[in-house]
Parts: structure tokens; sequence; C-alpha cells
């Protein structure tokens, strides 16, 4: 007897496939369509681009939409948005974070995102509410939504007294990943203290490692480095991801090529973060001022996995903010100059392929077995996803159809 599918695509065009075909959903799982399957319900994409899925592999859900209720940045600099924090950070109650998060999660949802990794602060400021609430969200949009959460050390681990014992209790509280931030550290022998912590703490839990690396212009931080050595002595390789990575724009070539070749041997994935760090760094420069992020096409040459992230909504970083990895693509080709027609085609890889390879996930594309999240777009190919960023036709997690936007336009141009 044939099997009946839960749903069935009809001419869907795969990213990075020629042509279009249909694709079966049986028990939340990608299956071939089989003469005479039939489905609850059939949807014809007419050609429409697909994605398995986009993932957005780097945000603060516990820090989203309070730019209204703190006071305003004026430096626009991280160490300043960082100090706003605090004031707002103590009033954190879990309920009203799961609120804001959700707000988020939603626009995510409709914009195609499948998966998030988002970083809680950790520290003796806000304790472990911000992972509290964003874990409260986490469960309401469970089967809507995949939430890794990192456990992030913003305010450093030994100049924070009672971070560290709090990192160990967010790992055993819900937390999936060890984040760091070791830059934030008095010196550099405390900043590989901060990383050895991690990796002691990784080990534990059998986790992954998703650290803020060097998010200054300060060609003087070697926290990178420091980490790529720490990832192989630790055995680690394939499983941390540093994110920001600033520094490393600012060093000098020779420096750069041997920290980046440090991060191919240890298999660091390298999240950029374009939206932020414009807004951030070299605020501090004068003419010319630094671009701010990371040496993306470098990384790339050298194989290095690559991903981006929106990083901040409406938060003391960074005043915008929808949670749609097109207008962040959009971003990150101004931002790393990719304009070539195979750089546009990396940019589009950065959300969805590799964002996936740096978050790990099982089953991630749009083959038999593999799980049944797919994003189709009004668009023919990349370059024009990133150009219109248009409305994601239909989102469907574990197939299942969680959102769907049409926009309509009227143009009237006839004469009189
Ligand atoms: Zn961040």
């Amino acid at each position: 007897m044939t099997q009946q599918a839960s749903l069935i695509l009809r001419n869907v065009h795969p990213w990075g496939e020629s042509v279009t075909r249909d694709i079966a959903v049986v028990a939340g799982r990608f299956a071939a369509l089989e003469p005479g399957m039939t489905a609850e319900r059939t949807i014809d994409a007419e050609g429409r681009l697909a994605v398995p899925g986009f993932v957005e592999p780097h945000i603060h859900l516990d820090k989203v939409l309070i730019v209204d209720s703190v006071r305003p940045n004026v430096s626009g600099t991280l160490t300043e948005a960082i100090e706003i924090i605090w004031e707002r950070k103590r009033e954190y109650e879990v309920r009203e974070i799961a609120e804001r998060a959700g707000r988020v999660i939603d626009a995510a949802i409709g914009n195609g995102v499948t998966h998030i990794r988002t970083h809680v602060d950790v520290d003796s400021i806000g304790g472990l509410r911000p992972l509290q609430g964003v874990a409260l969200a986490r469960e309401r949009y469970r089967g809507f939504v995949d939430i890794q959460i990192v456990a992030f050390p913003q305010e450093g681990i030994l100049r924070n007294a009672g971070t560290e014992a709090l990192l160990w209790q967010a790992m055993e509280n819900g937390a999936d990943v060890v984040g760091g931030m070791p830059f934030n550290e008095a010196s550099r022998a405390d900043s590989a203290r901060h990383i050895q912590i991690a990796f002691e703490i990784a080990r534990k839990f059998d986790a992954d490692i998703d650290m803020h690396v060097d998010e200054t212009d300060d060609p003087q931080a070697r926290t990178l480095e420091m980490l790529a050595e720490q990832t192989v002595a630790n055995g680690w390789q394939g499983r941390v991801t540093a994110g920001h990575t600033c520094a490393l724009a600012g060093y000098p070539d020779d420096y750069a090529n041997t920290v980046m070749d440090k991060v191919a041997a240890a298999r660091i994935h390298v999240i950029t973060n374009p939206a932020t760090n414009l807004m951030l760094q070299g605020r501090l420069d004068r003419q010319p001022k630094r671009r701010g992020i990371t040496r993306v096409r470098e990384l790339l040459e050298r194989n290095i996995n690559v991903s981006f992230g929106q990083d901040c909504v409406r938060d003391t970083f960074y005043p915008f903010g929808r949670n749609d990895p097109l207008e962040i693509a959009l971003l990150a080709a101004h931002a790393a100059h990719m304009s070539l027609p195979h750089q546009i085609e990396q940019v589009f890889a950065m959300p969805t392929v590799n964002a996936a390879r740096a978050l790990r996930l099982e089953g991630y594309g749009l083959n038999p077995g593999d799980r049944a999240d797919i994003v189709v777009l009004d668009a023919k190919n990349a370059a024009e996803a990133i150009r219109f960023q248009p409305p994601r036709r239909w989102v469907i997690k574990n197939g299942r159809v969680v959102a769907e936007t049409t926009v309509s336009r009227k143009l009237f141009l006839q004469a009189e």
C-alpha cells in the first residue's frame, strides 16, 4: 500500500539544484514522492526557491526590545551598551523576559527561521533569570522553532565573582552550550583562564562552546588565538564557535594569517554580526573609520565555516533588527564586499547550511530522511532573495505549516 503523507509540496526549487521537484513529508521527515501517494494537504510552490529553514546562530533573546526602557547609549560603544544593561538587568523578571523573547521569536518564525541559538547573560547581576526567561519562551515555542541556549558570562568570569558557579548551575538548568567573553577580563592570563574554565565545564557536560571573541577594534586583543590553541589542546575541534572576532580585522596581515591558520586547524566556526558591529565598532576612530567586521572572505578562502547572526534586536547595542536573516545577508554582503555571483551564493549559505553546521544540526536538508523543515520564498534565486527580502510564502517546521505570508500591491498606472 502506498504511504500516506502529511504534506506534499509540488514544484519546489531547492536552492543549489537546477530543476524543480516534488517533496513529500512522512512522519516529520522528507520522503520521496511515490506514485499514488496522497496527503492531507498539498501545496504548489510554482517553482519558488526553497531552503531547509533559516538558522539564526547568534542572538540575545534575553535583551531584545529593552531599548525603550533604558537610558540611551550616547557614545554608541559596546562598553556603554553593557553598562546600561546592568541597571535594567537588576529589574529583570522571568515572565517579562519570556514575553519579550516571544515577540522576537514570532518575527523569526514568520521570516522562516526554524532554528535559533541564543546567548543568555549569566552573571552576579541577573543571576539565572535571563536563562529562566528564555527557557520559558523555549518551552512555549517547542515544536515551532528549535532553540539552543548558550550560558554567556558577558561580565567576565574572573572579574565577576560568583559567575563560575552560576555557569555550572546554568548548564544543569537548561543551557546547552558553554559561552564566554574572554576579552572582558583584567589581563591576558585571566582571559586564558576564562577560556580554560569554559572547557572544564564543556568537558563535564560534553557540550559545545560558543564564545564572544575579541569584540573590539583593539589590535592587541589575543583571545581568538588562545581559543584556537585550547580547542586543539582539548580535542574539541569542530565543536567551538567564535562570534564577532572583530579584532582580527585590525591585526597586521602576518599575525592575522597565523591566527586564521590556527582557527582552520581547530575547525572553529566563525559567526560575524554585521548589523551590530557596523553600528558599534570604529566609534572612537577618526577617519578613515574601521568597518568593524571580521575578515569574512579570508576566512572563507581557508575553508573556515562562516555564518552570521542578528545578534541584537532593539537593545542598548543596536536600535533596529527584525530578526530576518535576509536583511542581515544584505548587510553582510555590503560589509564584507561580497558582490560577485559566487560570493552572493556564499552569503546565502551563511544563514542556511553554514549556520546549521555551526549548530551541528542533525538532518538539515531537503533530501529523503531529512527533518521536514522548509521555507518557500517568493524568489527565484539567492540573489533575488537577498535583494528583495521577499515574503516567506510558507514556513514549515516538523512537517507542519507554521507561517504563511502574502503581500498584495496594486499599481494604478493607467492614464485617465
Ligand atoms: Zn552577541
